[in-house]
């Protein structure tokens, strides 16, 4: 530390002995800080995993419809990712699965959209032990009227959930959910992605009504030998917004296998090329597009970074990634 100026106010205010008492305070307060900032980095790195789809439009023997839902599984430790469309089609498709739900104490909710969200009350009251804590994004009970009154699904029923058992836990940045998967939190919108279908409103906490942009919009990763995991619901804070800002938390790391939904669908081509160019800088190579990815922009991803049927392929209902790659089921 320097000196403060001769003369000046603070080295008149502080007399000496207090100035030395003064720096070790502040000194412990910087070690401290450093330490609780590398603690809340993700740092560790995980062995094993594997995540299955639960929910998306395309199928083989299970249900399918416009939603998104996966089981994250982790070094022995599982959690759901989003709930689905229809209040039963995740628990359905576990159960033709052979996939037990119980003990899963922790359900990750992208964000607020009721194809991310309708299952959780049905898998709440089946599966009572599991879903006690509900990650959210910041933002995610902001109101968002419409004509015909209060449109957001999640806010509408959070009573009910909270009396079923279910406590919301609010994210405003990165933090670890089990040990090894971090959610982003909130994602600042450095490019101008815009992935989303139509824009509504939303009452801000100041009670402003602003452009709805689902500013809660998270995605769930984790670092492995390989490189970087990545798993998304919609993908409205953008695909390349997402990977540049787990780039900016773990910098160096390839981030190496994505999948989810990534609201691609529509984009022009023009905007594809540049997704995927910057896909590859991010080490991408293998890319499971489902639910609202669009299965035309999956294939011309698939075409603009030059890879094969197998590293880059629409997701169905059952397909799965692990450490080896992709399994798509009977669907290939
Ligand atoms: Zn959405
Ligand atoms: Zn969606």
């Amino acid at each position: 530390m320097h000196e403060p100026p001769e003369g000046s106010k603070v080295s008149l205010l502080i007399a000496s002995p207090f100035k030395t008492q003064l720096m070790r305070t502040f000194y412990i307060f910087y070690l401290l800080g450093a330490f609780f900032f590398l603690w809340a980095q993700p740092t560790q790195s995980v062995d094993n995993f594997k995540i299955t789809v639960l929910s998306t439009m395309l199928s083989d023997f299970y249900l399918g419809e416009w939603g998104f839902s996966a089981l994250v599984e982790v070094d022995g430790q599982r959690l759901l990712f989003d709930t689905g469309s229809r209040e039963n089609t995740v628990w359905q498709n576990a159960q033709q699965m052979d996939l037990d739900l119980n003990g899963i104490p922790h359900v990750y909710l992208s964000h607020n959209h009721a194809d991310h969200t309708r299952g959780l009350l049905t898998l709440k009251k089946t599966y009572p032990t599991s879903f006690g804590q509900a990650h959210v994004g910041e933002g995610i009970f902001y109101p968002r009227p419409n004509e015909q009154g209060e449109a957001h699904y999640l806010l509408q029923n959070k009573k009910r959930l909270e009396a079923l058992g279910v406590r919301f836990v609010n994210h405003n940045k990165v933090s670890e959910i089990i040990p090894g998967v971090y959610t982003t939190g909130p994602i600042p919108r450095v490019y101008d992605e815009k992935n989303w279908s139509r824009l509504g409103k939303l009452i801000a906490p100041n009670g402003d009504r602003i452009e709805d942009t689902i500013p809660e919009d998270q995605s769930l990763f984790f670092d492995t030998e390989k490189g970087i995991v990545l798993i998304s619901g919609c993908g409205h804070a953008g695909l390349v917004n997402t990977l540049t800002y787990i780039r900016s938390i773990l910098p160096g790391r390839p981030i190496y296998k994505i999948l989810g939904g990534f609201h691609l669908l529509k984009l022009s081509d023009e905007k594809l090329r540049w997704t995927a160019s910057k896909l590859k800088e991010f080490g991408v190579t293998y890319f499971v597009g489902a639910h609202c990815t669009g299965i035309n922009a999956t294939y011309s991803l698939r075409e603009y970074m030059d890879l094969t049927k197998d590293q880059v392929m629409v997701g169905s209902v059952g397909t799965y990634i692990d450490g080896e790659g992709i399994h798509p089921g009977y669907m290939e």
